[in-house]
């Protein structure tokens, strides 16, 4: 990321640091909080970079030392803090933060922390952090980013600036996708649909060969359902168990597309109000194939499956839930 022009998107938070840059008005805590892959890490890194550039203006430079070796990943004001469990422990926050912030920057105004997954930060690591929080040395500066930042302690949140990140809109995304991923117009509009608004999440869709695989194996699922046995239900539940999060939450949305889409067509009838176009054949079949009830049943535990996994429910148990619902919900 070379500039916050180049960023997708949040014209006023980018605006609000620039602001806060020029006036000499920066925080010593900010808090990034939204969902995943909408570019809260680009706008922190191209923040942090800006606030050591040697010109000293709202852009950075990247012609300057510090703009440079912070392209090269080795600007020593910058520290990136990164955890090897599934928590941050105190030891992260004790070897990577304090053992640092008590000596100022050799060169350049700032030493810039940037905790990524901050939410991740268990009690003790958050009560770590907070003593330097307290009293945060001039030339320090924390970005934490975070996806639920509610999770953390309030002595924490109290002393950051809060900056909440908006899904993008869906004509940025698919934008995006068609100039920088080189996509069709068409294909980027299909995965902009199920990418909610993140940039992050279509990426790992259209790197993932996965996922086009998964989605004809969920209208598969939804078409021939009445006749799959018990063995196909628990050999999809399987597979779902070994796909990575981001993936999952993929195979989860393209179940709510198919879903919203034969709940549409049975209601109107007409296939322009169907968002998956390309499919409007299954769509149709699949509507023939469920009652309007049925469709609505499978929408709920959709719903209800999406929130306990986002809670690290057991994958194996609720998708064989989920699957055998769509199941019994045909006819
Ligand atoms: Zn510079």
């Amino acid at each position: 990321m070379n500039a916050f022009t180049d960023i997708v998107g949040h014209k006023n938070i980018i605006n609000a640091l620039k602001h806060a840059v020029k006036n000499g008005s920066t925080a010593h805590a900010y808090i990034f909080d939204g969902p995943v892959g909408v570019g809260k890490k680009s706008v922190a890194a191209t923040f942090a970079k800006v606030l050591n550039c040697e010109r000293g203006e709202s852009e950075p430079c990247n012609r300057c030392k510090s703009c440079l070796t912070f392209d090269a990943g080795t600007n020593v004001n910058y520290y990136g803090i990164t955890h090897e469990k599934k928590n941050i422990t105190v030891g992260d926050i004790r070897t990577q933060i304090n053992a640092n912030v008590s000596y100022p920057p050799q060169n350049g105004k700032y030493k810039v922390f940037t905790v990524p997954d901050a939410d991740l930060m268990n009690i003790e690591a958050q009560n770590a952090l907070l003593k330097t929080l307290e009293e945060p040395p001039e030339y320090v500066v924390f970005l934490l980013i975070c996806t639920n930042y509610k999770r953390l302690l309030h002595t924490i949140i109290s002393r950051c600036m809060i900056y909440k990140f908006m899904p993008l809109a869906s004509s940025d995304v698919i934008n995006y996708a068609v100039e920088n991923l080189k996509l069709t117009s068409e294909s980027a509009s299909l995965y902009a649909r199920y990418a909610s608004g993140s940039i992050g999440k279509l990426k790992s869709m259209t790197g993932s060969e996965e996922f086009s695989e998964i989605r004809s194996r969920a209208f598969n699922l939804f078409s021939n359902s009445e006749t799959s046995d018990i063995v196909t239900v628990y050999s999809m539940a399987e597979d779902m168990k070994k796909y990575e999060s981001n993936i999952l939450n993929g195979v989860l949305d393209t179940f709510f597309s198919i879903v919203r889409d034969a709940i549409v067509y049975k209601q109107t009838g007409n296939i322009k109000y169907v968002m998956q176009s390309d499919m409007a054949n299954e769509i149709k079949e699949i509507s023939f194939r469920h009652e309007l009830e049925g469709l609505f049943v499978i929408f709920d535990e959709l719903y209800k499956v999406k929130k306990r996994l986002s809670a690290n429910g057991d994958v194996a148990l609720l998708t064989e839930s989920l699957l055998m619902t769509i199941k019994e919900n045909s006819k």
